[in-house]
């Protein structure tokens, strides 16, 4: 059986700053292999978003197909620490390090939730490139499956969602997101002699006021409403006296799955044009709002959380994007992990009580999966 503090702190101790490769995979293979997973480990992509490692593990089961999908690389510790980041510490209960509970603690939970319990065919899908650019993270991940044959009919994702105590938080989907970049030309001239010259500034004034004004929906049942906040408006003029030559704007939107980001691009434009009818608008969508609808695997979920800590977790779509965005196409996917107060913070750290205990989730998990 596997240790789940132990294994914890050996991935913790290999630094896997994204991308990751290397010996953060050799630790997790060498635990993996004697519970009986074969390992396909695979290198791919050129700087600057690579070289990038990721591995699939695979052991053959009954006929459901239950694949955990993580990450083992981390974000850069940043200053400040208490100890050092990559120490594997324990004081008074809680285990340190830059990826405790984003996300090695769960990537080794679920190792030793696999050395526990048998019943499902199981897979861990792992990238070196979650926190990155993730060009050659999930994706291509995605595309190794589908070139092996390898299809998941239920995936969890161990993201941390719990917020304040280990089961209080699961997420069932994400909103989107997208960025938008306005700019605004004119004509630049004296302030004195306006009708020499055209001035941008007002005309982007009024379009991002429009643009505040508009409501996108109301949200529905598992999503908040969509938002759109301006992040930045630029004139960059120093002068008193110069009406200046351009305007420009950057916009995030967050949106829920009634709406797709490039409708949301065309609608922006569109209101921008209203206002400044030689506007240039463009628009990038990192990802598209996605949901798996509550069912069998949602309460199957649920249950399990609710038996090892009493508490029934509510199903959210809130927070930023995540890898669970490629997943969901494949089959009904569901995040659930440790709790995320101290992620990507100075002095990371766990409970080592709450990684034994998402280790028992994850197993009954995987009972409760059993034909
Ligand atoms: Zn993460």
């Amino acid at each position: 059986m596997i240790d789940v503090l132990a294994l914890t702190q050996a991935l913790l101790r290999a630094d896997s700053v994204t991308p990751a490769r290397g010996r953060v995979f050799d630790v997790l293979e060498s635990a993996l292999v004697p519970i009986g997973f074969t390992v396909d480990r695979f290198v791919v992509g050129e700087p600057p978003d690579g070289p990038v490692e990721n591995m699939i593990a695979l052991r053959p089961g009954g006929d459901r197909h239950l694949a955990f999908a993580g990450h083992v690389d981390v974000v850069p510790p940043g200053d400040g620490w208490t100890g050092s980041p990559w120490s594997g510490d324990v004081h008074g209960g809680l285990l340190h390090g830059r990826g405790a509970v984003d996300m090695k603690g769960a990537v080794a939970a679920f190792a030793a939730a696999a050395s526990r319990a048998t019943g499902p065919t199981l897979s861990m899908l792992i990238t070196g490139d979650e926190e990155g650019p993730a060009t050659y993270g999930t994706p291509v991940l995605i595309e190794r499956m589908a070139a092996r044959g390898i299809a998941p009919d239920l995936c969890l994702v161990g993201e941390p969602t719990s917020v304040a105590r280990l089961g209080d938080m699961a997420k069932i989907g994400r909103r989107g997101s997208v960025n938008i970049w306005i700019d605004v030309p004119g004509r630049q001239g004296h302030v004195a002699y306006p009708h020499l010259a055209d001035n941008p500034a007002g005309k982007l004034a009024q379009a991002l006021a429009a643009l505040q004004a508009m409501g996108l929906d109301h949200g529905n049942a598992w999503f908040q409403p969509s938002n759109l906040e301006i992040t930045d408006i630029t004139v960059g003029n120093p002068a008193h006296n110069v009406i200046p030559a351009r305007a420009s704007a950057r916009l995030n939107i967050r949106f829920n799955d009634e709406q797709r980001g490039a409708d949301l691009i065309d609608r922006v434009r569109a209101i921008v044009h209203e206002h400044a009818p030689g506007a240039v608008v463009e628009g990038k969508v990192s990802g598209e709002a996605f949901l798996t609808e509550p069912g069998a695997f949602t309460a199957l979920m649920s249950a399990a959380i609710e038996v090892q800590t009493g508490l029934v977790p509510e199903l959210s779509t809130s927070g930023g994007t995540s890898d669970a965005r490629f997943l969901s196409k494949l089959c009904p996917t569901v995040e659930f992990g440790l709790i995320n107060a101290t992620m990507h913070q100075v002095d990371e750290a766990v409970a080592v009580a709450d990684l034994e205990t998402l280790t028992a989730i994850y197993a009954d998990v995987i009972v409760r999966l059993t034909t």
